[in-house]
C-alpha cells in the first residue's frame, strides 16, 4: 500500500502516522520527495483500513498495490485446492459435473433425476429446498422436507447433495448435507458468510448478480477468515445492458480467478443463459477456458416444472451433453 502526503506536513504529524503503521504490524519504507513524502507499507496490509488512512489530515492519497484478500490469493498459497466431497475431487485437473432440478418438487421427481444424472456421469446432485424466488407468490421451495428428499436420492443413488441456504436460522437443517451453496443474491450476506466459516463443509459460492472479482473473492475470503477454507468458486453469469439472455456468462472470470485464487471454480450455464439450448454451447466454453466443472438444471419434465424449467435439460439431453464433455475434459488434460 502507497500512501501520500500533502506537502509541508509537520514533521510530528509524519512520525505520528508512521508509529501508528508500525502498531498496525507492518513496516515502512519513507521517501522524501522535493515536493511529496510518499511512505510504503510492506507486508500484510490486509487488515489496514484504507478509509481510515485516508481520514488522517496529513494524508493526501491511498493506492493499494497488492489485493486486500489473503486467505484466498494464490500469492501466498501457490498450490490449487482440492476440495473433496465423497469420492469426488474439485479443483485443477478434474472436471466434476453437478445437475439435477432447481427445486426438489417431489419424491419421485428427485430420485427419478438422480438416477438419470448419475447414469450419465454426474458426480454430484444439485436440488433447491429454499428457493430465492423474485415473486413472493412463486414456489418458495418444499424446506425441511425438501432437504429430506434430497437425502433419499443420496440414499438412492449415493450422489453427494448440494442444497442452497438462505439464512443462518436453518443451519441445523442442513447437518447432513454434503455441500451448502450460498447464492448468488447472498454473496454478500456477511454475517451468513461468516457463520458457514465456522463449519467445515464445502461452501459453494455463487458470484453475485452484479459483483466485481474482488467482491466476490473477498465473499470467499469471510468464509475462509473464519476457518473454513473448503470453498468452490461459481461463475453464473452477472448483469449486463443485454436482455435477450436471462445473465451474461463472464468467461473471463475463469482464467482470471485461476489466477488470483488457488480456489476451484466451476461455471453455472442454466442461471447465466437462462434457456436449455444455450447450456451446451456454454458448457463447451467453460471446458476451453480451464474450469473445474459445471453446476446445471436437469428436469425429468421440463415443461411442468416449479421453477426454471425453461434453462432445465431433460435427462436425455443432458445425457448427450455429457458425452461430449467427456472427450473436450480429456482433451485439456481433466479427469471426468
Ligand atoms: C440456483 O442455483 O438455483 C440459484 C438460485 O442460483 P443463483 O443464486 O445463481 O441465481
Ligand atoms: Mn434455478
Amino acid at each position: 500500500m502507497i500512501v501520500i502526503l500533502k506537502q509541508n506536513s509537520p514533521q510530528k504529524k509524519v512520525s505520528e502516522l508512521i508509529d501508528k503503521f508500525h502498531s498496525m504490524g507492518v513496516s515502512t519504507n519513507v521517501n522524501l520527495g522535493h515536493y511529496d513524502t510518499v511512505i510504503a507499507l510492506i507486508g500484510d496490509t490486509s487488515k489496514v483500513d484504507m478509509d481510515s488512512i485516508l481520514a488522517n489530515e496529513i494524508v493526501d492519497t491511498v493506492k493499494r498495490v497488492s489485493e486486500p484478500y489473503k486467505a484466498a490469493n494464490r500469492k501466498f498459497h501457490s498450490e490449487d485446492t482440492i476440495v473433496e466431497v465423497g469420492n469426488a475431487k474439485i479443483g485443477e485437473g478434474y472436471f466434476n459435473v453437478i445437475a439435477g432440478p432447481c427445486s426438489v418438487e417431489s419424491e419421485e421427481q428427485i430420485i427419478e433425476v438422480a438416477e438419470a444424472v448419475k447414469k450419465s456421469g454426474a458426480t454430484l446432485l444439485r436440488g433447491g429446498a429454499f428457493k430465492p424466488r423474485t415473486s413472493p407468490y412463486s414456489f418458495q421451495g418444499l424446506h425441511g422436507e425438501g432437504i429430506r428428499l434430497l437425502l433419499e436420492a443420496k440414499k438412492a443413488t449415493g450422489l453427494p447433495i448440494v442444497t442452497e441456504i438462505m439464512g443462518i436460522e436453518h443451519i441445523d437443517l442442513f447437518a447432513d448435507v454434503d455441500v451448502i451453496q450460498v447464492g448468488a443474491r447472498n454473496m454478500q450476506n456477511f454475517q451468513l458468510l461468516k457463520e458457514l466459516g465456522k463449519s467445515d463443509k464445502p461452501i459453494l459460492l455463487k458470484r453475485g448478480l452484479a459483483n466485481t472479482i474482488e467482491e466476490f473473492l473477498m465473499s470467499a475470503e469471510y468464509i475462509m477468515a473464519s476457518g473454513n477454507n473448503n470453498v468452490i468458486l461459481c461463475e453464473r453469469g452477472i448483469r449486463t445492458f443485454e436482455t435477450i439472455v436471462r445473465n451474461t456468462l463472464d468467461i473471463t472470470a475463469v482464467p482470471l480467478l485461476k489466477k488470483l485464487s488457488h480456489l476451484p471454480i466451476i461455471i453455472d450455464p442454466s442461471h447465466a443463459s437462462g434457456v436449455a439450448w444455450l447450456v451446451e454451447p456454454l458448457s463447451k466454453t467453460a471446458v476451453a477456458a480451464g474450469a473445474d466443472g459445471l453446476i446445471i438444471e436437469v428436469h425429468n419434465n421440463p415443461e411442468c416444472a416449479l421453477c426454471d424449467g425453461d434453462q432445465s435439460l431433460t435427462p436425455a439431453n443432458f445425457d448427450k451433453l455429457m458425452t461430449n464433455l467427456k472427450k473436450r475434459a480429456e482433451f485439456e488434460g481433466k479427469k471426468m
